[in-house]
């Protein structure tokens, strides 16, 4: 059976603050046509629309993922784009009456529940997907990922920072809905408590709270619990799913990143649309044959950390 696009049942109203204005800002998801993908609608300015799409990335506050097409900008998009993206939503229209998306609670989990509330729609069109044909790559540094081409998306991701409340961090995870729902959406954002105020004095941050991201000290977290032990890199991956919405549809690839961020997700995407010989597009029933996959399976040995490795 060939898998259809989805938009939402009903219209969902989102009310909260924006991370970085610390102004009240709300968002309304509409149903949105067929081959449409995901539109933001600025409400404010006459209903200027702006596509996630890879071509409306702009080089934003670094630290969350922002979107612009002429004067019309909206930031702070990636976990609402990976909720979206998380449960398989191919197209929806977001009106927004400012520039930025609540924050909530820092994590993908309330915007899940909001969708899940108002239920998915099948519009009796296939969907496509982006397959990549050859490895993808992208390096900043000691930064790094690499996407192989798959018939699944599948993230390895590593993590390492000089904190003790982090250090090192893998997680190996096939992003199917379940695994994304239970163990990706309810990751919050999280920050160094010295960076908080750096932050504010260039007028960053200012909705910034423990309500809505884990604060970090020099030595622990100010939060009273973490959701998940490996919290922070479970984040990291709901930032990549939803930094890949930008491909326009779902992308299917084997994906393993070392230490990258929003700068390192959206250099891959702009690099895999940069060049047409990097991907096709195919419906559900569609596979890269095993002798093709088997191509690459020595990359994938080469680069997956042995942490990684051993996680099944
Ligand atoms: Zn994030």
């Amino acid at each position: 059976m060939v898998l259809s696009q989805r938009t939402i049942a009903r219209i969902i109203d989102i009310e909260g603050i924006g991370l970085h204005t610390g102004v009240a800002a709300r968002a309304r998801i509409l149903p949105e046509d067929t081959d449409r993908g995901i539109v933001f609608v600025r409400h404010d300015l006459d209903g200027a629309e702006v596509p996630a799409a890879a071509e409306h990335l702009v080089e934003g506050n670094g630290l969350s993922t922002t979107l612009a097409r002429g004067e019309a900008m909206v930031v702070t998009v990636e976990h609402l784009l990976s909720a979206l993206r998380g449960l398989g939503v191919d197209n929806a229209r977001i009106e927004v009456d400012g520039p930025e998306i609540p924050i909530l609670d820092g994590s993908a989990r309330p915007f899940v529940e909001l969708l899940r509330a108002a239920g998915l729609r099948s519009q009796g069109k296939a969907r496509r997907y982006l397959t990549l044909t050859r490895p993808v790559s992208v390096k900043q540094g000691d930064k790094a990922i690499l996407a192989l081409p798959a018939n699944d998306l599948h993230a390895t991701y590593a993590i390492d920072f000089p904190h003790p409340a982090i250090g090192s961090q893998v997680l190996a995870i096939p992003l199917t809905e379940d695994a994304y729902v239970a163990g990706i959406a309810p990751a919050r954002t999280f920050c160094l408590l010295r960076d908080v105020e750096a932050m504010r004095r260039r007028g960053l941050a200012l909705g910034g709270s423990l309500d809505n991201a884990l604060v970090l000290t020099e030595d622990g977290v100010l939060n009273e619990s973490l959701r998940f032990s490996d919290e922070f890199v479970r984040h990291k991956v709901l930032d990549l799913v939803g930094d890949l919405a930008l491909l326009g549809v779902p992308l299917r690839a084997h994906l393993i990143a070392f230490k990258a961020g929003h700068r390192l997700h959206a250099a891959l995407v702009k690099r895999i649309v940069a060049d047409r010989r990097n991907w096709s597009l195919c419906t559900s029933d569609e596979w890269l044959p095993a002798a093709r996959l088997a191509e690459f399976a020595h990359l994938r040995e080469r680069v997956i950390p042995a942490q990684a490795a051993s996680i099944p």
